[in-house]
């Protein structure tokens, strides 16, 4: 990661260096924080931030499914978002916007302890490599399954919740994989790591609902829209790990990720091994509609 040069702290712009927190924070011991991952695109008519209002509002609603005070409006963040952008003089990349809890309470009851919000900026490339938007990726299906919603919530963005998706990746790494595949506790596919999951077959798109364990992407709901508007038929469906084996096609949708086409999964063949057309089309019409160069659907772009 690139650093750039200041950070927006609790209503202040802050030089990078000096955007700290004190290591008795809340939220560091024990995960009790909301976040977003936001990408910026460069246009021919300048940069626009994807659908950043949607990305604000999911993370007000992450804030109040953990209980987390949300001491600043929608349009407010949203203005925010654009200043940093501006700010550090960048023309595309990654947003990260952070609400946790500080200093004031060390036992579990977070009550006392105050809440920051950070939001930062910086250039980001593709998230699983250029050659996995190309060609491809290999992914295998984890030992670790999904959070539940029994024990946690899965479609809350919250940041301790992601030791479940750290510890599916690494191990996915190690095993020579690129990304791994979460199933929930009945066995049916929820996600990737951090990505949303699409299959193909036999000409019918299908995803898996949130109530499988899968986190609302705005990417997936993005490239959703775009397929049925496109003549796809798509739907919400249970997926199996056999379903993933039986795929033509298969792809993942991130705001880091964008459209990534998975060529191999657990070393079986995803279709002939190459990105099929629906995902090639997917690619299409998500990097035309973000970059501008398709008109789709202009009120997602949201300009600094
Ligand atoms: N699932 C998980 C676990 C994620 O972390 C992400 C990234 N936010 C996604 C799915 C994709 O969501 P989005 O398209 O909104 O980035």
């Amino acid at each position: 990661m690139d650093a750039t040069e200041y950070i927006w702290m609790d209503g202040d712009l802050v030089p990078w260096d000096e955007a700290q927190v004190h290591v008795l924070s809340h939220g560091l011991h024990y995960g009790t924080g909301a976040f977003e991952g936001i990408r910026a695109y460069k246009t021919e008519t300048g940069t626009e931030v994807f659908r950043l209002t949607d990305h604000i509002d999911r993370l007000a609603r992450s804030a109040k499914a953990l209980g987390i005070p949300f001491e600043y409006t929608v349009p407010e963040l949203v203005e925010v978002c654009k200043e940093v952008m501006r700010v550090n003089g960048l023309q595309s990349g990654y947003i990260r916007p952070v609400t946790f809890y500080g200093t004031g309470s060390i036992g579990l009851n977070p009550a006392a302890a105050n809440v920051h919000m950070i939001i930062a900026a910086w250039e980001w490339g593709a998230y699983l490599g250029e050659e996995g938007v190309k060609n491809g990726i290999r992914v295998a299906v984890s030992s670790w399954r999904r959070i539940e919603s029994n024990a946690s919530m899965p479609d809350a963005k919250g940041t301790g919740g992601y030791i479940n998706s750290v510890l599916a990746k690494t191990a996915a790494l190690k095993a020579g994989y690129d990304e791994a595949i979460l199933l929930n506790q009945a066995g049916l596919v929820a996600e990737g790591s951090g990505e949303n999951m699409f299959i193909v077959r036999k000409g019918i798109v299908h995803t898996p609902p949130n109530s499988a364990g899968a986190l609302d992407g705005i990417t997936r709901d993005s490239v959703y829209t775009l397929l049925a508007e496109d003549g796809y038929t798509i739907k919400e469906t249970a997926i199996t790990r056999t379903d993933l084996y039986y795929a033509d096609e298969v792809f993942l949708t991130g705001t880091a990720a964008e459209v990534t086409p998975v060529r191999e999964v657990d070393d079986r063949p995803v279709g002939d091994g190459k990105p099929g057309p629906v995902t090639k089309r997917a690619q299409e019409l998500f990097m035309g509609t973000v970059t501008g160069k398709l008109d789709l659907h202009p009120e997602w772009l949201e300009y600094i």
